[in-house]
């Protein structure tokens, strides 16, 4: 499927706000309910280019930077998280691996497809005794003449029943392990041996399925190391890399909630003062929400800096981890407040604040809980 391309950024950004406006947002009742995202929404994402938002224009994507993506990322998060959890594997986890380490076959066979939305890719690292200890992991790939055969379960896995095609991670030398013995594979749906479970039932991002990932016997050809045969042993590289990215978009979906919620409450207490309420008789809830104005602005200062970085090409592992823990911590305090705030209100489903505070705890718990972002954050500021 052919995506238009646009010249600008910021035509991209005006063409997602309209979307979050006018087809997004009447839907997220019927969605939350359904816990489905219709397809005929998916098919309009498709058309806008979002599942290659960051994918480079020579494969078909959009190319923008890490500052325009998060910018869009803002948005999407303004509204529904769901929405913008079925485009995001494509853009981070799911395609990273392969545009940073594949080869140019590899390349040119899935990032295109991923692009324009005809395939759905996703990453599958957590497993039933590996979560923040990735290197746990028992899924293992053995070499049997032009194909590996990997054996294991992977779980919770974000769009495990939409995606056509998986970064994955086994251990293909259990001596070495993480320090050379973890292997990534791209995995498409279809290839024998693979099966995937129904939708877990969760706490919140009711529209955004996870899945369990069943390996038995499953026959990868030999050519899906993600870089060929020469980054065997290479695998814990390349996810820790994806993670990186992974951990300011994070931050932006954070931050994207933070500023609903924030225009949610300004709203409601204008509603109040416009109704009679004295000002003074509301001055606990103004300085609320001066205190969650305040953490947004820092919020924003310290992602958009990190983002540009990244554009510059530096590493910035350490600024995506305090970026990750300082948004998404925020994100929760801020949802909370919101409920302080709109008092009963908020609790009705209507306001929707108690979806937003059961949507944003997530942010805390994948792409690296809040422990291991401090965990990452204090390494760096000890080594030697
Ligand atoms: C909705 C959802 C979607 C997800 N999507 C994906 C996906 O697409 N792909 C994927 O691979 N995974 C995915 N995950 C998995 C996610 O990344 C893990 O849940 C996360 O890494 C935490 O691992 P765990 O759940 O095993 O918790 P655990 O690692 O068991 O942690 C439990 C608690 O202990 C704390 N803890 C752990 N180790 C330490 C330590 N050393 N020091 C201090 N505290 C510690 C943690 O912070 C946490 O509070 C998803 C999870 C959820 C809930």
């Amino acid at each position: 499927m052919e995506v238009a391309i646009p010249d600008q950024p910021q035509v991209v950004l005006d063409k997602v706000k309209r979307f979050v406006a006018e087809e997004l947002n009447p839907i997220s009742f019927q969605v939350e309910k359904a816990g489905e995202i219709p397809e005929e929404i998916v098919e309009k994402m498709r058309r806008l280019g979002l599942f290659g938002l960051s994918i480079p224009r020579q494969y078909g994507g959009l190319g923008l930077s890490t500052v325009d993506e998060i910018l869009v990322y803002e948005e999407l998060t303004r509204t529904n998280a769901c929405f913008r959890s079925r485009i995001g594997t494509s853009n981070s986890i799911g395609s990273m691996g392969i545009l940073y380490d594949g080869t140019d076959d590899q390349k040119q066979r899935y990032l295109p497809r991923i692009a324009c939305g005809e395939w759905t890719a996703a990453f599958a690292l957590t497993e039933p005794d590996a979560g923040s200890d990735a290197a746990n992991i028992k899924t293992t790939a053995v070499l049997d003449g032009d194909h590996w055969i990997l054996n294991g379960t992977k779980q919770f896995i974000t769009n495990g029943d939409c995606a056509h095609v998986f970064t994955t991670i086994a251990v293909t030398d259990e001596k070495k392990r993480a320090r050379g013995g973890f292997t990534a594979f791209i995995l498409e749906n279809g290839f024998p041996g693979f099966t995937v479970g129904p939708p877990d039932e969760k706490m919140g991002m009711k529209g955004s399925h996870t899945n369990e990932l069943v390996f038995r016997n499953c026959r990868v050809p030999r050519d899906n190391v993600i870089g060929g045969m020469e980054m065997v042993g290479q695998g814990f590289k390349t996810a820790m890399r994806v993670l990186d990215k992974g951990r300011l978009t994070m931050g932006a979906c954070a931050l994207g909630a933070s500023q609903k919620l924030l225009e949610i409450c300004v709203d409601h207490l204008k509603q109040l003062i416009a109704s009679g309420r004295s000002k003074d008789e509301l001055q606990a809830a103004q300085f609320i929400l001066a205190d969650m104005a305040t953490e947004i602005y820092a919020a924003r200062q310290g992602l958009h800096h990190a983002a540009r970085l990244r554009d510059t090409g530096t590493n910035v592992t350490h600024e995506a981890s305090m970026v990750k823990l300082f948004c998404t911590e925020m994100a929760s305090r801020i949802a909370d407040r919101a409920m302080d705030i709109l008092g009963e209100a908020g609790y009705l489903k209507k306001y929707q604040i108690e979806m937003y505070l059961r949507d944003v705890r997530l942010y805390r718990i994948f792409e690296g809980t809040s422990e291991i972002q401090r965990m990452v954050i204090s390494r760096n500021l000890l080594k030697e």
